[in-house]
């Protein structure tokens, strides 16, 4: 139901039957200065399940609207999230601490507010996966299990049978959403589009009105601001083989944030078509198409700060949100649109292939700048790896031990295709590893030209290819575990699964399960296992 005019709602959570705290990032707890001990108080537990409030805090949840697979799909809003509070850290940092899960709110629909405990294992673990990874990103902080029954159309069995209730703790230091503009857009109030603008400009999305980069007023800098995060986000998504799956305007963060954990998957082998998305049958958001989409997206919330952004230096001699259809406000729209069409194309086109290509250059561990890099090494490099289905994180792990020397490594290169354990076990194999060797040659000169020694290169390879990924059939692995194993070991394993999550890089893990995930090769049974968006 439309909830006329608001910006937000205030609502409380709804009291959890049993709440029991299964699992805490340390590393999203060290942000807000907290220590372990201080998650085993009764207060913790009832705070952070939404049995109590803390004295003078006023949960919210806000009011959105969106563009759902290319399409306005009208107010959204947070349907299952209650924001409890703003916090700062030491370093001056603000959080908002969020519930997941915690019961209905006016946003909610035709929807119950809660979530299951399987979509939050995954957007636990995902999302301090993604932090870890080195991608910006919303954090969680707890996991909580509760009594309450929570029925969905896609549970794991056929006949319909309840799963338990979970409520995530996320925090992030805004969760607003380019939906947030698009919705006061779409009421025509040009007000409060402003005004929110004016409110992340100051509070949310810092820009430095001087630097040259900036060239327009302060409107058009946030675009270009939120234009270049969100390229970077998206170029972190392609070079760690990440399928966000709906990338919808209501998921997209202000800050360039990964929000909204749902049927994301770290791709197993590298497939430039990959669909994560159950519900997706057109590929609007498969694995090649998120660029794109991140530009279409940009320039949807654009759209909504034309005449913002079109005014130049004469913002500030008019009230703007008020000037009638004016000649003078058609201009300033006609010029907004093509500063919108400028920064949402091109200009995020060229943020996106810098920060892409900086990320690949750095998985190759090439030190030194090319500007055919693109063209020559990384492009065919993932070519080759579609055309033979190869595992995307075993190859950027294992490239770190080609041992590279100026005298002819060439002659060795069938050993040195053997010794990138990756090619073994593919289909066609022999003519895999016949295809990697004119590129294995292309690498190697390209290395030698960067001038890094064996060692160092392996040294800087290793901490940005991480060893530990959090596959689907891992996490999957570990949801099921809560089915059909005893409590201990299904948490044991959730431990293990948190542990890699957030120390990805290790080369040894004090850990057999994590070794095990890591040595084997995806099950059968994990093969092309698919997610929908809501549960
Ligand atoms: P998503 O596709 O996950 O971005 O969700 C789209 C919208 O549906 C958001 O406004 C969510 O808050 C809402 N939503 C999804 N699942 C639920 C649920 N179980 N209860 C209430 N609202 C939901
Ligand atoms: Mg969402
Ligand atoms: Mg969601």
């Amino acid at each position: 139901r439309p909830v006329h005019n608001a910006v937000f709602s205030y609502v409380n959570p709804e009291k959890a039957p049993d709440p029991q705290l299964l699992s805490v990032s340390p590393a999203a707890l060290n942000e807000i200065d907290l220590t372990m001990e201080e998650t085993k108080t009764s207060e913790y537990l009832n705070v952070f399940s939404g049995n109590q409030l803390l004295p003078d805090t006023h949960p919210w949840s806000l009011c959105y609207a969106g563009h759902q697979f290319g399409y306005f799909a009208g107010q959204l809003g947070d349907g299952r999230a209650i924001s409890l509070f703003e916090t700062e850290n030491k370093k001056g940092e603000r959080w908002e601490l969020q519930l997941k899960g915690a019961g209905r709110t006016p946003y909610s629909r035709f929807a119950d507010g809660y979530a299951v405990l399987r979509s939050s294992i995954r957007e636990f673990l995902g999302s301090e996966h993604m932090a870890a990874l080195g991608v910006p990103t919303s954090r969680a902080l707890n996991l909580i299990l509760t009594d309450r029954e929570v029925y969905r159309e896609d549970a794991p069995s056929d006949v319909p049978q309840p799963e338990q209730g979970a409520i995530v703790t996320r925090m992030a230091p805004s969760w607003l959403r380019f939906g947030n503009f698009e919705i006061f857009n779409a009421r025509g109030d040009r007000a409060n589009v402003k005004k929110l603008a004016d409110y992340v400009l100051k509070e949310v999305v810092k820009i430095d009105q001087k630097s040259t980069e900036n060239k327009g007023n302060r409107y058009e800098n946030l675009l270009r601001q939120v234009a270049k995060s969100t390229a970077d986000m998206v170029a972190g998504w392609q070079s760690l083989g990440f399928n966000h799956g709906v990338m919808n305007t209501d998921n997209m963060s202000i800050l360039g944030l990964t929000i909204d954990y749902g049927p994301y998957q770290f791709m197993d082998y590298y497939d430039h078509q990959y669909i994560c998305n159950h519900s997706d049958t057109s590929g609007r958001y498969a694995f090649s198409q998120q660029p794109t989409i991140c530009m279409w997206n940009v320039w949807k919330l654009g759209s909504t700060m034309t005449e913002l952004m079109g005014a130049g230096d004469e913002i500030d001699e008019i009230d703007i949100t008020t000037l009638d259809d004016t000649e003078r406000r058609e201009k300033y729209k006609k010029a907004g649109a093509d500063i919108n069409e400028k920064i949402a194309g091109e200009e995020l086109g060229e943020y996106f292939m810098e920060s892409y290509t900086e990320k690949m250059r750095a998985k190759l561990g090439l030190s030194t700048e090319d500007s055919s890099d693109m063209e020559t090494v990384i492009g065919p490099l993932l070519h080759w790896m579609g055309e033979y289905r190869v595992d995307y994180h075993k190859f950027f792990r294992s490239l770190s031990d080609y041992q590279i020397t100026e005298e002819g490594e060439e002659k060795d290169a069938d050993k040195a295709v053997d010794r990138l354990k990756i090619v073994s076990g593919l289909q066609r194999e022999e003519k895999a590893k016949e295809a990697l060797r004119p590129w294995l040659s292309i690498y190697r000169h390209r290395v030698l030209l960067s001038k890094l020694d064996n060692e160092s290169r392996k040294e800087q390879m290793d901490k940005v290819n991480p060893r530990f990924i959090l596959r689907n059939w891992i996490a999957q692995q570990v949801c099921s575990a809560f089915d059909n194993k005893p409590e201990d070991e299904a948490k044991s394993m959730l431990d293990s699964c948190l542990h890699a999550s957030i120390n990805p890089y290790e080369s040894k893990y004090d850990d057999e399960q994590i070794e095990k995930w890591i040595e084997q090769d995806v099950p059968q049974w994990g093969r092309d296992l698919k997610c929908s968006c809501s549960s």
